[in-house]
């Protein structure tokens, strides 16, 4: 949230209800459930909006919540505050459980599980005998805070905005650190984000087992501010418009989840009182234009309506947004580097490799090695299967058989992630970026593996020193390829050929021994092909290795140390530059035979 607001805003919301009269009791009862719901939204904020795993299945974590506090308060008599702790494991085991079966289903099944168990568990509430089956539990005692019973709406309000701020600014934290870029880096698919190191796996657990934790939280206040749950409000209904609330907010925004959760409820509020007499007759039809507002915000505003507001203000009166925040960058020491293997030493080392595709042979028995401090190149007409083997060798996607061997060690069978700890680091012949981020955080994302503060320690700050590392590492990679000026521009606003230098500073922001470019000279004008040669060139000259598909013929003699050059996925030749340039096979087949 821009600057100056935040204070204005915390200073408005502490006031409130001072401000507001005993008659203004509904407005109370009105912001409380605006908290309530903006904490599951701020859940669905993280996992759907940045970490792109849609669920509709918040509503029965809020009910995990609501439902451990109630039974354990009622029927053992446990404080508030204990139950608090047991409810939030509670939802951390819930979650860890339905994630490692649900997160591993991509696309569409994912949302279709996250259906299935929140209403499974909306059953399981509604049928258990100590719960009170569908009418519910009630008698629930208040909290107590620092001997005071919270037993008005006035002053649960405080408890319920305290937690939810709390989880602003843990959210805030969190995505402004080296995991907030990992799990930015899930929306930009799964194999860029292994590749650059990321354990997409986890992230995922972790942002999901961080909604349910927040849901949790708001079904644990609910009860207490209730003192009455039944299973109804944990439906499936619920768990929609939860997601209603985060999109319509701007699902990409940490205010945004406030934002929805504050228009849908009280819109919901007004219509239910405005449309029943208006129809004369009674029914939910507020949902019918609950249906419609989505579909024209998703429609005129994709984002959600929190960047419209922020664009809206700035227009209006650009003081109140303070500094628009410009990239800084402070000094920092440098992040540790690799011990480079010596120059000549075979780094890498391919034997017999074949990749089939059903009864495609994408690579038939290739071998070839590079060495520290050379680059060999690969080419071939467009299909011959270059890709296909740089996903092989970086263990994108592993081959059928043969070797790889990467720094004397066995690594086709590893996890490309693992490979990329290793030294190995690459680019995409589709350049794989996240449009709407920085050509910072871009660059840091490569840089992942050489850090290792965590969510703990992001959430407290104490990542600082480290974090500045990182982005200073990102940014001395940026300055080397020579897009020192882009570095706070998003990374989707660069042309195409810039956009695969972007990708080249990410790779070197892993401290890579051994550099695989799929193409990196396309698209590229002259002047630009020549930087990235002599970059290249200074890369190998401090000895690293660099295996480089290229199209663009001048660019490889002039660069490569040795060449294969591969033809419907066979090795047809291998050699120094001038030998291959020679070869009569090689003329032959690529050239088609015309000098
Ligand atoms: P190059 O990079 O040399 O242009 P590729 O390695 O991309 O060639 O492709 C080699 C062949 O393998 C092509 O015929 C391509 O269609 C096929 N291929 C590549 N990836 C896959 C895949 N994931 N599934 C099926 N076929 C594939
Ligand atoms: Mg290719």
């Amino acid at each position: 949230m821009p600057r100056l607001i935040l204070p204005l805003f915390l200073f408005f919301l502490a006031l409130l209800p001072v401000l507001l009269p005993e008659s203004a009791e509904f407005y109370i009862t009105l912001l409380n459930y605006i908290g309530l719901y903006a904490l599951v939204a701020l859940g669905l904020v993280l996992l759907t909006g940045i970490g792109g795993l849609t669920s509709f299945g918040q509503a029965a974590f809020v009910g995990v919540g609501a439902y451990t506090t109630a039974w354990l308060t009622t029927a053992f008599g446990w404080s508030p505050w204990l139950t608090l702790v047991v409810a939030i494991a509670a939802s951390t085991m819930v979650a860890l459980a339905l994630g490692f079966i649900t997160l591993r289903m991509g696309g569409h099944y994912l949302p279709l599980g996250t259906i299935a168990w929140g209403i499974s568990l909306y059953f399981l509430f509604g049928n258990i005998e100590s719960f009170g089956g569908h009418t519910g539990l009630g008698g629930i005692p208040p909290v107590s805070l620092f001997g005071m019973e919270l037993k008005s709406g006035r002053e649960f309000y405080y408890l319920i905005w305290i937690a939810l701020m709390f989880g602003v600014v843990v959210t805030q934290n969190l995505l402004d650190s080296r995991d907030g870029r990992a799990i930015r880096a899930l929306k930009g698919g799964v194999v860029m984000a292994e590749a650059m190191g990321v354990n997409t796996a986890w992230y995922k657990i972790v942002i999901f087992t961080i909604a349910a934790q927040f849901a949790c939280v708001s079904g644990w206040l609910y009860a207490h501010l209730q003192r009455f749950v039944n299973p109804t409000p944990f439906s499936l209904t619920q768990g929609i418009e939860y997601l209603f609330m985060a999109v319509i907010g701007g699902v990409g925004h940490v205010w945004g989840a406030l934002l929805g959760a504050g228009l849908i409820t009280i819109l919901k509020q007004w219509l239910q009182d405005l449309l029943p007499s208006l129809l004369g007759q009674s029914g939910n039809f507020e949902v019918i234009v609950f249906g419609l507002v989505m579909i024209f915000v998703l429609h005129r505003a994709r984002d959600g309506l929190w960047p419209v507001l922020v664009q809206q203000v700035g227009r209006w009166w650009p003081a109140l947004l303070g500094q628009q925040q410009a990239g800084r960058l402070d000094d920092a020491e440098r992040l540790p580097k690799r011990e480079m293997p010596q120059g000549g030493d075979t780094i890498l080392e391919v034997r017999k490799v074949s990749k089939r595709f059903g009864g495609l042979t994408a690579n038939n028995e290739i071998s070839f090695t590079v060495q520290a401090g050379e680059v060999m190149a690969l080419i071939g007409p467009n299909g011959a299967g270059k890709s296909t083997m740089f996903n092989c060798i970086s263990g994108v996607n592993p081959p059928s058989d043969g070797e790889v061997r990467f720094l004397n060690q066995r690594i086709d069978n590893l996890p490309s992630r693992e490979i990329a700890r290793r030294g190995m680091s690459r680019t995409f012949q589709h350049v794989r970026l996240l449009p709407t981020m920085t050509v910072l955080d871009n660059v840091a994302i490569g840089a992942h593996q050489r850090g290792s503060r965590n969510f703990a320690h992001a959430s407290l700050r104490l990542d600082r020193e480290e974090e500045r590392r990182l982005r200073y590492e990102a940014a001395r990679q940026i300055e080397r390829v020579g897009l020192g000026e882009h570095l706070f521009d998003m990374a989707g606003s660069l042309p195409l050929g810039k956009q695969r230098i972007v990708e080249i500073a990410r790779a070197l922001a892993a401290d890579p021994c051994l550099l695989l470019l799929d193409e990196p000279a396309a698209g590229l004008r002259y002047l630009e092909k020549q930087a990235l040669a002599e970059l290249l060139r200074k890369l190998r000259a401090e000895g690293m290795g660099i295996l480089l598909v290229e199209h663009d013929m001048d660019f490889v003699m002039g660069l490569a140390n040795r060449i294969v050059v591969m033809e419907f996925g066979e090795k047809l030749a291998e050699g120094l530059p001038s030998q291959i340039q020679k070869d009569p096979k090689v003329l032959q087949a690529y050239l088609g035979g015309v000098e």
